[in-house]
């Protein structure tokens, strides 16, 4: 078996959220498990520092031949590959500025998939299965399956489609069909048509040998309107090969005793003392009072309608009357940002904001805090609670997706991401932590598990091999 992992954003190369943690992570758990495995992911600006030239390549998009520079860079036991087009990928950011995404996304993530299928002939890597995340990987299993499937590189290739999140569909306007490289017949409601536009995501889910989403709880979600995002049907006819893989967490990125971002890095252990100089420190970089008495709640996370900012803002405000203090750090809509500012000016002193993306100081929150604040109203998987848990730091989240499937029976989750349920659900954590040898049981509870990515890695291998399994062999 040979994996090609296909992902538009990998730790430590590039990173907006939670697919660039497990596009990271997961090549090198395989490869822990003995996979040969690589990892594909553009080369965006400073991303590909150290790394070195493999390959040179012509690229087909849209009747041109664009070039193309393969980079290699040492991923773990896994080899990673930029694909490095300055053009497309050297920009000031992933896929947007300013709340407007880049007006030709469609070109630069087919220009990526493409160039992925032409450095597997040129860097003869006889690939059996490739594993393709998000719209943004979407016509990889497309291609496979038309464009490419009497290539010899690649022929007889199995693939497997993660959606990490069924809200980014890689929709454009019909007009992007041959940007794509997939036949007119591939435009077909079975196909990557949906309601006369194109989406990238679409056609990873129609084509995909196995499809999978992140915790099995979303398995079964997508399946329905609410989360399905108008591929609720499609979800259904292939909930045959449908699975849900809850994510890891990268273990030695996500570490209190080794991080050196805190000031006294801790174990389950010494994790009082620790987390009180990670909580006085952060106080004091965000202008809060030193009070180390005080509850301290924290968010880390993008600001989008799906993270519930809006719904933490309101249901944070009763406690901080109460004395307890709150820290979002985030960024993205600009009118949650807005929101965000104006409550962090009401409650100087109590409360902080910080818009940037920031891993140190999202370090220092997940360590500082008491509890951290998720009220997603969709969560595929959700890192935030995971990362917060192995830092001794008790989600207060939503009974929704992998939010129902990890935070029991550590955190408190509120039934909906409506302000009521959330503010009760903060309230009673408020209450917990006011007697704090329960609540020191309770941190130590959430310390103790082993939330590394063994057990994910050991699912995505027998779906691999499934997948092996459905396409029939080339001659
Ligand atoms: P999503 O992938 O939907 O954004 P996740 O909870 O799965 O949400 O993953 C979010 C990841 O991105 C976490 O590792 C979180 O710490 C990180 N993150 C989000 N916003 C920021 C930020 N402003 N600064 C630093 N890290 C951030």
């Amino acid at each position: 078996m040979t994996v090609v992992q296909v992902a538009s954003e990998a730790v430590p190369f590039s990173k907006t959220g939670g697919l660039a943690d497990v596009a990271g992570a997961l090549p090198k758990a395989l490869a822990a498990r003995g996979a040969k495995v690589c990892l594909f992911t553009p080369a965006y600006r400073g991303s590909a520092k150290g790394a070195v030239e493999a390959a040179k390549l012509r690229v087909p998009l849209a009747g041109a031949e664009l070039s193309c520079r393969v980079l290699r860079a040492p991923l773990g036991g896994a080899d990673a590959y930029l694909i490095d087009h300055p053009a497309f990928f050297d920009r000031p950011a992933l896929y947007g500025e300013g709340g407007k995404d880049y007006a030709d996304n469609a070109e630069r993530y087919a220009f990526f998939s493409r160039a992925v299928l032409e450095a597997c002939r040129a860097l003869k890597l006889a690939p059996t299965v490739f594993h393709a995340h998000d719209w943004q990987a979407g016509l990889v299993p497309a291609l496979l399956k038309t464009t490419y499937k009497d290539e010899p590189s690649v022929r007889g290739a199995a693939s497997v489609f993660t959606v990490h999140n069924m809200g980014y569909q890689g929709l454009f306007p019909n007009s992007a069909q041959p940007v794509t490289g997939l036949p007119p017949a591939a435009f077909s409601p079975e196909g990557a048509e949906y309601w006369g536009k194109v989406s990238y995501l679409k056609a990873g889910l129609a084509y995909a040998d196995v499809l999978t989403t992140v915790s099995p709880t979303h398995a079964r979600e997508v399946q329905t309107p609410e989360y399905g995002r108008g591929f609720e049907g499609l979800m259904r006819s292939r909930a045959d090969v449908l699975h849900g893989v809850l994510n890891g967490l990268d273990s030695e990125a996500w570490d209190p005793a080794r991080d050196r971002s805190l000031p006294r890095p801790y174990s389950a252990k010494n994790a009082a003392a620790g987390k009180a100089a990670a909580k006085a420190a952060l106080q004091k970089a965000l202008g809060l009072g030193a009070a180390p008495d005080a509850f301290l709640v924290g968010s880390v996370t993008r600001l989008d309608a799906q993270k519930g900012v809006d719904v933490a803002l309101k249901a944070v405000e009763p406690l901080l009357s109460a004395g307890a203090q709150y820290v979002l750090l985030g960024s993205g809509d600009p009118a949650l940002e807005k929101a965000a500012k104006a409550f962090a000016a009401g409650h100087a002193g109590r409360a902080a904001y910080t818009s940037r993306f920031d891993d140190e100081l999202a370090r220092l929150i997940y360590a500082g805090s008491d509890a951290f604040l998720m009220p997603s109203r969709y969560e595929p998987c959700g890192l935030g609670q995971l990362i917060a848990m192995r830092y001794g730091t008790l989600p207060v989240a939503v009974r929704t997706g992998g939010l129902a499937d990890t935070v029991p029976p550590h955190g408190f989750l509120a039934p909906a991401a409506e302000v009521p349920a959330v503010a009760s659900a903060l309230a009673e954590a408020a209450r917990a932590f006011g007697e704090p040898r329960a609540w020191a049981k309770r941190r130590e509870g959430a310390m103790a598990p082993d939330r590394g990515w063994g057990p994910a890695a050991a699912k995505y291998l027998e779906l691999y091999a499934l997948a092996e399994a459905r396409v029939p062999r080339p001659r």
